[in-house]
This record gives C-alpha cells, sequence and structure tokens, in this order.
C-alpha cells in the first residue's frame, strides 16, 4: 500500500530522516518507536506530503506521489491522520465535525454523511455526545472524535502521531481500545506511540527509529524481547 523509498528530509542543514526505505502493506499495522527529536513524525508527514521530502520517493497504492503532478488533495483524502492534540472544530457539534467534510469537500449526499457518521460514532462508543460540542467532552472522548472524523473520508490507511500523548493516563486505555478495534477490523495503519503494550500486542510490525534511520525493525517478538541493536536495547531498558 506504502512503499518508500530512499526519502530524506532536511530542515536547512538539519538532515532530519537519512535514505528512509519502508513498505506497509495492506492491512498491516506498523508502529513506529523512538526517541523524541529521531524523525518519527517527519515521516509520518511526509507520507501524506504535510511535509515536501528533500528527496526519494513515495509510492501510494501504486502511485509516486512525490511526482509533481500527483493529486495532493485526492491522496490526503485517502489517508487520515490523528494528532497528539486532538483539533477538532470546536464551534461544530460532534456530528457536523465528522460530516463537514464529506459534504463539503467530497460532495456527499448529507443524509448518507449523516448515518454514516453515527455508525461511526457507534464504532467508538460516542453516539450519545453526537450533539455535544467538543469542549464539553474529556480529553479521550475528543480524540475518539477526532479518530471517527478520520475515517468518515473513508481512508485507506491510518496515521496516528501520538495520539495518546497529550491524554490523562485514565482516558488512555479508551483510545488505545478504538485504535485496536479498528485493527482487528483490518484497517491499515501506521503509528508512532510511546505505548510499548499497545506496540506488543496490536503491531505486525516494529520499527525502532534513531537519529533519522532505522535502526531496526522486525515484530514484536524480535524487538522488545530480542532486540539486536545496542540502540534498540539502550531505549526500550529506559522506556519499560
Ligand atoms: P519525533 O517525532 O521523533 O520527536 P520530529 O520528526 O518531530 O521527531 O523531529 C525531528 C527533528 O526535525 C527535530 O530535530 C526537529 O527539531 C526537526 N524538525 C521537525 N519539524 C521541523 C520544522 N518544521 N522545521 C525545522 N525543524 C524541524
Ligand atoms: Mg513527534
Amino acid at each position: 500500500m506504502i512503499n518508500v523509498k530512499q526519502l530524506s528530509k532536511s530542515f536547512g542543514d538539519n538532515e532530519v530522516l537519512k535514505s528512509i526505505d519502508l513498505e506497509v502493506k495492506d492491512g498491516e499495522v506498523v508502529v513506529i518507536i523512538g526517541p523524541s527529536g529521531s524523525g518519527k513524525s517527519t515521516i509520518l508527514r511526509c507520507l501524506n506530503l504535510l511535509e515536501e521530502p528533500t528527496s526519494g520517493e513515495i509510492f501510494f497504492e501504486g502511485q509516486n506521489i512525490t511526482a509533481p503532478d500527483s493529486n495532493i488533495d485526492q491522496i490526503r483524502q485517502k489517508m487520515g491522520m490523528v494528532f497528539q492534540s486532538f483539533n477538532l472544530f470546536p464551534h461544530m457539534s460532534v456530528l457536523d465535525n465528522l460530516t463537514i467534510t464529506p459534504v463539503k469537500i467530497k460532495k456527499e449526499d448529507a443524509t448518507k454523511a449523516k448515518e454514516q457518521a453515527m455508525a461511526l460514532l457507534d464504532q467508538v462508543g460516542l453516539k450519545e455526545k453526537a450533539d455535544s460540542f467538543p469542549s464539553s467532552l474529556s480529553g479521550g472522548q475528543q480524540q475518539r472524535v477526532a479518530i471517527a472524523r478520520a475515517l468518515a473520508m473513508n481512508p485507506d490507511v491510518m496515521l496516528f502521531d501520538e495520539p495518546t500523548s497529550a491524554l490523562d493516563p485514565e482516558m488512555v486505555g479508551e483510545v488505545l481500545a478504538v485504535m485496536q478495534d479498528l485493527a482487528k477490523k483490518g484497517m491499515t495503519m501506521v503509528v508512532v506511540t510511546h505505548e510499548m503494550g499497545f506496540a506488543k500486542e496490536v503491531a505486525d510490525r516494529v520499527i525502532f527509529m534513531a537519529d533519522g534511520v532505522i535502526q531496526e525493525e522486525g515484530t514484536p517478538e524480535e524487538i522488545f524481547d530480542h532486540p539486536q541493536n545496542s540502540r534498540t536495547q539502550d531505549f526500550l531498558n529506559k522506556v519499560l
């Protein structure tokens, strides 16, 4: 589904990503871990072209999205993104947050969009909050709405950048549960997280990044139980 070839990204003379090769298969859950500043967010932001790669190529569903003639808006519609900060539209109800983009941008029928939105709110356990405003919801609820809003665009892949890092500890579980459910349903996901329990349980593949390089990747068992790279071992010793 995604094929990244020799992706490099520099900000000025700071080379943040150094020739990254990465493949994500249809239905796969890839979790990216690594120290702060290692380039995890920059990878995700390059995948949906929120950042322009300095060099390299990214193929999405067989199409070279880094080619000059690629349709960025169309590609972004197929990639849902969930950030650390929930970024809901504060002046709109939960339901309107979910329907506004499908109706305005994808020209979906309003009734149909509303039906789908209610089904998604049900999926994330928040059907009864459809008419509430974001400010009346807890952080965990807001993040679940943000996930439902991304899903309302019918994406082929979901990108998560530390979706639970801004949450109070008691709300982390409810968001991870929604993500796990999504993974079980077969969604292709790339997840940057510090939640090692989630990585162990849900990831098909774990990638350890440091200094803009993929230092090691493998199954959760390989990375957590038998890390080969001393950088991975040091990192895991600190976080586990
Ligand atoms: P991580 O998500 O792993 O913490 P990031 O991808 O956010 O790391 O950042 C990697 C490096 O890139 C950091 O040194 C950061 O300061 C730098 N960086 C990220 N975004 C920008 C930007 N827009 N402009 C300049 N430097 C940036
Ligand atoms: Mg980050």
